[in-house]
């Protein structure tokens, strides 16, 4: 299992060099890591899917019906497994060990038993690549009065669903259960 904070920290790591500005657009971070995203129908029952393509690139199959927040966070999901569970630059054995081609998506870690906390890593690597811990506070601090966020502008500001910035303040310890 890989620590919040080091997730948050890893992150940081690949977003920074990368020079983007809040809103952070996951998908230009797929193209400027030298990934390339590919649309699929509808009839896919997945949101999306990940899969390596040479030894140093990438290719995100993503469902491009879904609504525009939702395509954004489960990109950045999908790049959380690319760095954490297939070690995308951040861990060249692992990244080795995965055959040009090789296939990883949703079904893949559903078959492992580390499904579900694969999942919530990655789910934890998009909240803190489009929701940076520091700016999220800082952020959320200004729309605080009488006790309460508002949560509409903090959830528009980083571009994500209501309920993916609700979870974040609440994972990040500002916002209550
Ligand atoms: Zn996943």
């Amino acid at each position: 299992m890989i620590a919040r904070e080091q997730i948050g920290n890893i992150a940081d790591s690949i977003r920074k060099p990368l020079g983007l500005t809040c809103p952070y657009d996951p998908e230009k971070a797929v193209s400027l890591l030298n990934g390339t995203i590919q649309p699929i129908s509808i009839d896919h029952k997945i949101d999306a899917a990940i899969k390596k393509n040479g030894e140093d690139s990438f290719i995100i199959y993503l469902n491009t019906h879904e609504p525009y927040l939702r395509k954004r966070f489960t990109v950045a999901h999908e790049l959380g497994h690319l760095f954490l569970h297939m070690g995308y630059l951040i861990d060249n054995e692992k990244w080795n060990s995965i055959p040009d081609d090789g296939f990883q998506d949703s079904a893949y870690f559903r078959m492992s038993d580390n499904y579900s906390q694969e999942e919530n890593e990655a789910n934890e690597f998009a909240a803190s690549f489009l929701m940076p811990k520091a700016e999220f506070i800082e952020f959320a601090k200004q729309h605080l009065s009488n006790n309460q966020y508002t949560i509409k502008p903090i959830a528009g500001y980083f571009k994500v669903s209501e309920s993916a910035a609700i979870n974040r303040g609440k994972w990040l310890g500002i916002f209550t259960w």
